[in-house]
């Protein structure tokens, strides 16, 4: 069978990872991909915010002094060097506006593996996708890594969505115990699975500033962790693979008594790291 042409393409989203937090942990290998930009989220909390991840656009970098329409054009003419095609505009796009069937029209196979239960298969982000995968755990990238291939004969699009920078900031080692236990925050979907990952505010108050700042240095010690497995990720995959590494919304520790992510107006829960391109 004659190799298909373009690139195998990954979407990684490390959910609720701040901006900021990202660039505190300093990730070597993550830069290996390009200079990590300062974008925003279109939506504060995951299931919008995939959902437009999936139309085809990524977090926007506010731009002045121009049309939406024609930053729209030019942030669907990015997938030409994503997906090593041509041609690729927002008319590809039509009449569904929603990526996994088109690129499956365009002979890629697409796969999701997701972590929040928000995101779980019966939802209608799961159109257009050959499989898609509620993880077992919130927090496991490297499990995801591990159940990654990549036929010669067949390019591939993944969503990978982990939880490691989520509340609460745990990594798959870590036992539940040892977890931060914050009262006044509750998983909103805990009966979902049974996982407790929602990190909503019931009242305003009740942290000390010191624990917001172990949960915000918990964030940075996440992406650390993720930065060793994205090595990994990079040392899977076949040369003629383009990889977005991006967040679907920020997490407030506190400014202006938020935590958090949803339902909050703050300029923290829509600054979202952005950085991409081929493994160099
Ligand atoms: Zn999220």
């Amino acid at each position: 069978m004659r190799k298909p042409k373009g690139n195998h393409y990954l979407l990684v989203v490390l959910d609720s990872c701040r901006y900021d937090t990202l660039v505190a942990a300093r990730p070597k290998v993550l830069r290996r991909l390009g200079r990590v930009e300062r974008r925003w989220s279109y939506a504060s909390w995951t299931s919008p915010s995939h959902f437009n991840l999936l139309t085809g656009l990524m977090p926007h970098a506010s731009p002045r002094h121009v049309l939406t329409s024609d930053y729209y054009q030019h942030e669907f003419a990015k997938f030409n060097p994503r997906l090593g095609v041509e041609n690729f505009d927002f008319r590809a796009m039509l009449p569904r506006l929603y990526l996994p069937p088109v690129l499956r029209r365009m002979g890629w196979s697409t796969h999701a593996m997701v972590s929040m239960p928000v995101l779980n298969p019966a939802t209608v982000l799961n159109s257009g996708f050959d499989t898609y995968k509620l993880m077992d755990r919130h927090n496991d990238l490297r499990a995801m890594v591990r159940r990654l291939e990549f036929p010669s004969t067949e390019r591939r699009f993944y969503l990978l969505n982990t939880g490691e920078t989520h509340y609460p900031y745990a990594l798959p080692h870590e036992p539940e115990d040892s977890w931060p236990r914050l009262s006044g925050v509750h998983g909103v979907l805990g009966h979902l699975e049974g996982q407790a990952v929602g990190g909503k505010l019931r009242r305003r108050t009740p942290f000390t500033a010191k624990q917001l700042g172990e949960m915000r240095d918990r964030q940075v010690e996440a992406v650390r962790y993720l930065d060793t497995v994205i090595e990994e990720l990079f040392d899977l995959v076949p040369n003629n693979t383009f990889v977005t590494v991006t967040s679907d919304h920020g997490e407030l520790f506190g400014e202006e008594g938020y935590f958090g992510h949803g339902p909050i107006q703050h300029d923290k829960v829509f600054e979202v790291p952005f950085v991409e391109g081929k493994i160099r």
